[in-house]
């Protein structure tokens, strides 16, 4: 049989899983010798057991926070057992009436879960030990003061009775007192309240509170495993995408006391800023307070440093214990403490939250401090912190009017003219308005809204919402959930808590990063790290640049990844190549055949003999090889991979609709046009159900003669005139959507055919490979045959996972994901973060299978699954040689690439 129980000298601080982080750091605290008020926690494994005896027992009703059902066998054996070492310790028994021990029953999860489960202090007082706890304290204010938090935090939580009831009791007895704050209700107005609230819990739960304070405790035990499957605490699991099964801890901890008056009083503390990461004295301080009072906001706090002239002594301590935990966790420490008459108690520590600012900079001062090296620095930060540093921001020097505060949802920084439609949307975009697309939350009708506008605001759902899928999937900045926000959607106006309200046209601002709401425009600004990343900035101008530059310096030391760019231009390969990229990993030649071009592409198409087919395809050559000079000038000494035309060509075509429409009117207004007539049947033609999975990629090249080898010749010529003036260029000619190694096969001929052609016309040792996506599940099944005729494979993530799935991105992402996020069939878009147990699998098959063939295959993604912090991990394991991805995600591919080489050494494999 498991242990259900460790006593906190038991544990220690990676047994976060098992204890929880808060009863693991209570442990870790303990055995390092600091003033911790002695306890013991109930394992997580104990709140699955309860979970899953819960569920089976009733299916119908899922967990509402009250407690049912019963302890899991033997814990209640368990619970005495500690419970008795525990009185010894403390020298008298639980509720004992004459001096009572009381405990905390205090949940604790193993990933932080702030404010979403319950706590209920003060276990243990009854009708009869108040009076104890009165005369042992000296202080009856004290006692009853004790006595009604414990009884309002087990009326709500264990309970289940609305919190609103006690509060407003609260009020009335301050009214009749005729005082302000709870401080200034005296011992019999809290006496009074006691019984208020006896009677609320008698009349609400249908019993009187539980005298037996071993009834209470085992109560607020429940409590505590159900308030694990509570609708907020499930609501912010999905969000923050913590597993749903893990249970929490409950830790029993002997109470102390900091509303014992003046020389008591409880506060948080963090050693650094989090906010900036500076060094400093951090934290607030409540003299004569229980708990979360410091918070609640009920009185005014003073700052930490304050406590140093209220209480000298404790202050030092503190001050001493806040080095120490730094040293020994070596990171930044948030804490929580009590003083209980001029002793000072330790009631909590963790690695605190910060900024991303602020990760930056304190792995580099721990550095420097000689706390931790450079690899365990590289830990500290996420390439998801280095995004968030890059996006645009608004000058925090600026004024700014907060309307409210919503979810950030999409990072980013948009301010735009606020519309509530999305037929508004689109028509004031198409204008060259900027504007905000404000809805309750969005439908699959309001894409085309969201494309047209900058940014999303949206008062309902959450980060798995509509709204937020959407936007994060085309990188639009939303903040949504802003439920202080009341939309009027049909009248045209939203209005704030304030009375504020923005009318349709009106300018608002909204930060995606922090989901803050503001009214009119602020003012934008770059990033400085972007400045940094572009050469105009030097990294010791900031802290923050100089802490990012370091880390990125040492990512690109220890990384094995490379890094390269998705990029159609010279602008886009120079950007990228500031920004470090080693290459270019796709560059696709579909946008050199739009604007102007187009006419050319029609002319391909409406070709009706070998010679005008050819005739269009040689005016489309010299565009073709201006734009690859271009680029591979710009990335001149680096590879540059270019992918041969991949989308169908009716893509390139009018659309049906349009076209029908303008020849029906022009036959009707007796001015027929032959070519438009003529376009028209071509569209009709090749018209296809699923373009998708029609006539695209290598499928062209094999049945529009002269397409692919126009575009190799096209590349070849740039190269052989790169050359010639001097330059190193390192094409790399890429196939799409090869399924089958034959087709390759035919298409690489060709390729070489041309090759030896330019050779010979320009004199040029031409340099080049050829290779191919796999993006095809048969391709990757295939790969051992496909590695025959391809130098290098480069995964197309995103089509390969459209594949894999079948479905089509466009069309699905708008129409179900939220749904499918929402009942948890995936924890994460596979567009947005790779599905590695099916798409993945055919990576690593692919992988294996082409390396079995040709040993010094090189591979690389292309998809955007190449900037992803969790994909790029993935394919460091898979063993390719880069990722490839958009310019701007070249840096934290860079810094995650560095960070999943450290990850391996340290799980060793
Ligand atoms: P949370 O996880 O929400 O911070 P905690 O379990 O830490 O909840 O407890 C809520 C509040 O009660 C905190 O301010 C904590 O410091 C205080 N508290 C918890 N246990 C005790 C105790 N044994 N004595 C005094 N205060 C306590
Ligand atoms: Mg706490
Ligand atoms: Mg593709």
């Amino acid at each position: 049989m498991s242990t259900f129980v460790y006593d906190f000298a038991e544990g220690n601080k990676d047994q976060k899983d098992l204890l929880g982080g808060k009863g693991a750091n209570l442990a870790e605290m303990t055995n390092l010798g600091l003033p911790v008020p002695p306890g013991f926690t109930i394992t997580t494994e104990a709140c699955r057991a309860y979970l899953a005896a819960e569920e089976s027992r009733d299916h119908a009703t899922p967990g509402d926070g009250g407690a049912h059902g019963a302890l899991p066998d033997g814990l209640a054996e368990e619970i005495t057992e500690h419970l008795e070492r525990l009185e010894e310790t403390m020298g008298k028994k639980l509720g004992q009436a004459d001096d009572p021990l009381l405990v905390s029953v205090r949940s604790g999860a193993a990933a932080s879960m702030p404010g979403m489960m319950e706590t209920v202090l003060n276990v243990g007082l009854n009708d009869e030990s108040v009076q104890g706890l009165a005369r042992q304290s000296d202080s009856e204010r004290f006692a009853w003061d004790s006595y009604r938090r414990l009884l309002s935090m087990f009326g709500r939580t264990v309970l289940g009775i609305d919190g609103d009831l006690f509060e407003e009791a609260l009020e009335q007895r301050k009214e009749k007192a005729g005082v302000e704050a709870d401080l200034e209700l005296g011992a019999e107005d809290l006496q009074g309240l006691v019984r208020g609230y006896q009677e609320i819990i008698e009349e609400h739960s249908g019993r009187p509170f539980p005298q037996d304070p071993r009834e209470q405790l085992d109560l607020a035990v429940l409590a505590v495993f159900g308030s694990w499957n509570t609708e907020r605490a499930i609501l912010y699991r999905r969000q923050e995408r913590i597993p749903a099964d893990l249970g929490t801890a409950v830790n029993i901890c002997s109470m102390v006391f900091g509303n014992l008056g003046d020389d008591s009083g409880t506060g948080v503390a963090f050693t650094r800023d989090p906010a900036s990461g500076a060094q400093g004295i951090y934290g607030d301080y409540l003299q004569n307070a229980q708990g979360e009072d410091v918070v609640a906001g009920i009185r005014n706090t003073v700052p930490l440093a304050d406590l140093e002239g209220i209480d000298k002594t404790s202050y030092d301590e503190l001050l001493g214990i806040m080095q120490r935990l730094e040293e020994h966790y070596l990171d930044l420490c948030d804490i929580e403490f009590t003083i209980e008459r001029g002793k000072l108690w330790m009631l909590q520590t963790r690695i605190g939250k910060r900024t991303p600012g602020a990760a930056f900079r304190i792995a580099g001062q721990l550095v420097d401090q000689g706390l931790i090296d450079l690899d365990e620095a590289l830990h500290r930060v996420t390439g998801a912190q280095l995004a968030q540093l890059m996006f645009p921001q608004f000058d925090p020097a600026a004024d700014r009017e907060l309307l409210t505060k919503g979810m950030n949802a999409s990072p980013g920084a948009a301010v735009g003219k606020a519309v509530f439609d999305s037929e508004t949307a689109v028509e004031w975009a198409g204008k060259g308005e900027k504007v905000i697309l404000v809805r309750r939350e969005t439908t699959p009708d309001d894409l085309h809204g969201m494309v047209a506008a900058t940014g999303v605001l949206t008062s309902r759902g959450g980060k798995t919402s509509h709204a937020a899928v959407v936007a994060r999937g085309m990188g639009r900045t939303c903040v949504c959930g802003a439920d202080a926000l009341d939309v009027d959607v049909r009248a045209g106006h939203f209005s704030a808590p304030d009375g504020v309200v923005i009318e349709e046209g009106d300018e608002i601002s909204i930060d995606g990063t922090t989901g803050e709401v503001f009214r009119g425009s602020v003012p934008v600004m770059d990033s400085a790290v972007v400045r940094w990343f572009e050469g105009e900035a030097d990294s010791d101008e900031d802290d923050l640049v100089a802490a990012v530059a370091r880390l990125m310096e040492h990512a690109d030391g220890v990384r094995r990844l490379g890094v390269r760019a998705n990029a159609d231009n010279p602008a886009d390969a120079s950007r990228s190549r500031r920004f470090g990229a080693q290459g270019i990993g796709l560059c696709r030649t579909e946008h050199m055949f739009l604007g102007e071009r187009r006419e050319l592409v029609e002319h391909l198409i409406l070709a009706r003999s070998d010679e005008e087919r050819d005739e269009a395809l040689a005016a489309l050559l010299p565009h073709q090889r201006d734009d690859f000079t271009g680029i591979l000038e710009a990335m001149d000494g680096l590879p540059v991979t270019i992918r041969l035309l991949d989308p169908p060509l009716h893509e390139f075509l009018p659309g049906l609709t349009e076209l029908s429409m303008k020849v029906a009117v022009a036959d009707a207004t007796g001015r027929p046009s032959k070519r438009d007539a003529r376009l028209l049947t071509a569209v009709k033609r090749m018209h296809e159900e699923n373009p998708m999975l029609g006539l695209r990629g290598v499928r062209l090249g094999i049945v529009i003669p002269g397409l692919f080898t126009m575009q190799a010749r096209a590349i070849l010529e740039a190269a052989a005139a790169r050359k010639q003036a001097g330059g190193d260029p390192r094409p790399e000619i890429m196939i799409p959507l090869v399924a089958a190694v034959q087709e390759l096969e035919l298409v690489k001929t060709d390729i070489i055919e041309v090759a030896r052609e330019v050779e010979q016309e320009t004199g040029v040792d031409l340099e080049f490979k050829v290779g191919t996506m796999i993006e095809l599940p048969r391709a990757a099944m295939t790969a051992d045959e496909i590695a025959e005729a391809a130098e290098f494979f480069s995964f197309g993530t995103n089509d390969l996972t459209q594949m894999t799935w079948g479905f089509s991105r466009d069309d699905v992402e708008a129409a179900f994901f939220s749904q499918y996020l929402e009942k948890g069939i995936f924890g994460v878009s596979p567009f947005e973060s790779l599905d590695q147990a099916g798409v993945g699998a055919l990576v690593q098959q692919a992988v294996e299978r082409g390396r079995a063939t040709r040993p010094d295959l090189h591979l690389g993604v292309c998809g955007e699954h190449g900037g992803d912090p969790d994909s790029i991990h993935f394919f460091e394991r898979a063993g390719l040689d880069y990722v490839s991805c958009s310019p701007f995600r070249v840096p934290v591919a860079r810094l995650e690439a560095g960070r999943a080489v450290a990850d391996r050494g340290a799980s060793g494999d």
